[in-house]
């Protein structure tokens, strides 16, 4: 084969200091889970985008990555000292439907070390075909890379735990898609690990020594506290419950609507992974629906800590031949633990939407007081996240009826607790976020970058990295989408 066929991993001296120190506890694992094979080179890579400061939290230069050699790593034309590239296997119930998956398109090239020890995933996505690619093309498309990093590093910075972006590479090649040739990229990911609900279910498809073998090195990656429980796979299991309800409830304080919560796109880590057709909400209501193909609402805004249930159903039928030698004790461990979610995300979500009050105590009739608010937003079509940026901004309250009886209502609540009203203002400040990705802001920015413009994207994402910041004017950044523009639709066909 000719040497531009194939990455090589023959490290050059930049490539040395640039602080690669990758390691592959993953590709330890039977070999049912993962298949070796290298990234596909492409014409002419290009960065596009690199987070400089996500780079250096990873023991990585950013100076090294902006240049030449970055570019070739970005793009898989050629692999990073200690890079051992692998797709991953995984099953998964997409609309509920049972399904062979696999990394069709992705390619983890290891486990970065970062100088506060941490382990993380570095994931080419968009990188090529591999055994797993069914019909598709193993490739990605500019825009939706770059709205996946615009996204998760918004959510990185609203404090909710979600894989990162390291950096947007062009390839200099186009894809296909619905509407014709696209400009093709890779999206370098960052991750706590790639292990899906959908990875378990492909280990129960297996055998349960494979199973077993998963639930450890899972255990040991994520729950290291749980590692040495009594029943290690019922330990996972709570642990994976308590980390989900507890993402879930930050998606829904911010009003964030994942979009396609299939078994395959939920994180053993409890991190927020997959951006395909999520968007945030503007307008309350839980029906929201952003997707195209998501005609039924089975993801939609309200329905989501219900299918977060549904996904986890489905990790403790996987877990079940390893959670008890016999099926029935082995049901019922699982159906009392999965009891345990709905409390679980009530409790976080009541916890969320206090600090979004600037409550500090609990009272009974709290969760009442949420339930009028978000009914009241709901009638009126209020926006979510301006509605609660102004009773953190604690001016005056919109004129109308229902709403001022309401007003007074918290008011006397606010009054009922210790706190100052100034540190009731404080907690608000901190629990609302003033900047979202508006849907519109961002596919102006997306619109703009794929024209070669990148500073609109660059703008936005500077605002984006401080969603709390109250003394920031950027009103062009906060407003609703324009009137008429409520059909908002995000694409699946990324
Ligand atoms: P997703 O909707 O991004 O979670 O992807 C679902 C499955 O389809 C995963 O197994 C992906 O690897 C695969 N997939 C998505 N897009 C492509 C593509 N362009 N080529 C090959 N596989 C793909
Ligand atoms: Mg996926």
């Amino acid at each position: 084969m000719s040497e531009s066929a194939h990455p090589s991993s023959v490290p050059s001296a930049s490539a040395s200091a640039a602080g690669w120190r990758l390691e592959h506890s993953y590709a330890r694992l039977p070999q049912l889970f993962h298949y070796a094979i290298a990234p596909t080179p492409v014409r002419a890579p290009r960065v596009v985008i690199l987070n400089r400061r996500l780079a250096e939290s990873l023991g990585l230069s950013a100076d090294a990555l902006a240049g030449s050699d970055g570019a070739e790593w970005f793009a898989g034309n050629r692999l990073p000292p200690g890079a051992s590239p692998l797709a991953q296997a995984y099953a998964g119930h997409q609309y509920g439907h049972f399904t062979m998956l696999g990394d069709g398109r992705a390619i983890l090239l290891g486990e970065q070390i970062t100088p506060a020890g941490a382990r993380v995933d570095i994931q080419l996505k968009g990188s090529g075909p591999t055994p797993f690619s069914r019909n598709g093309d193993g490739r990605a498309a500019l825009g939706p890379m770059l709205r996946e990093y615009i996204i998760s590093e918004a959510m990185h910075a609203l404090g909710i735990p979600t894989t990162r972006s390291l950096a947007v590479a062009a390839t200099g090649e186009e894809v296909w898609r619905q509407d014709g040739p696209l400009p093709g990229a890779v999206l370098t990911r960052v991750a706590a690990s790639h292990i899906r609900v959908g990875t378990f279910q492909w280990a129960a498809q297996n055998d349960e020594a494979a199973l077993r073998a998963l639930v450890d090195y899972t255990l040991r990656r994520h729950y290291p506290e749980s590692a040495e429980a009594e029943n290690p796979p019922l330990a996972l299991l709570e642990a994976v419950i308590e980390r989900q309800a507890a993402l879930i409830a930050q998606w829904m304080r911010v009003g964030f609507v994942h979009g396609v919560m299939n078994t395959d796109n939920m994180a053993l880590s409890g991190e927020t992974i997959d951006y395909g057709p999520c968007a945030f909400i503007d307008a309350y209501d839980p029906a929201t629906v952003f997707s195209s193909i998501d005609r039924r609402g089975r993801y939609a805004f309200g329905n989501q800590p219900a299918i977060a249930q549904w996904n986890l159903t489905r990790l403790a039928e996987a877990l079940l031949p390893v959670l008890h030698s016999e099926e029935q004790p082995a049901i019922a461990l699982a159906e009392a633990t999965l009891g345990k979610f709905t409390d679980r995300f009530q409790h976080h979500w009541l916890a969320g939407m206090r600090k979004k009050l600037g409550l500090f105590t609990e009272e009974p009739e709290d969760a009442t007081l949420i339930k009028n608010l978000l009914e009241w937003m709901h009638r009126t079509k209020a926006d979510y996240t301006n509605t609660f940026a102004a009773l953190a901004e604690d001016g005056p309250p919109p004129e109308d009826e229902e709403f001022i009886r309401w007003h007074q209502s918290w008011t006397e609540r606010l009054s009922r607790q210790p706190q100052s009203a100034a540190e009731s203002v404080q907690l608000r400040r901190a629990s609302n976020p003033v900047f979202i990705p508006r849907n519109h802001l961002v596919e102006a920015a997306l619109t703009a970058a794929q024209q070669g413009d990148l500073g609109p994207l660059e703008r936005l994402l500077e605002v984006l990295t401080s969603p709390y910041d109250y003394t920031r004017t950027a009103p062009e950044c906060r407003l609703p989408a324009p009137a008429g523009d409520t059909g908002y639709k995000t694409y699946c066909g990324t």
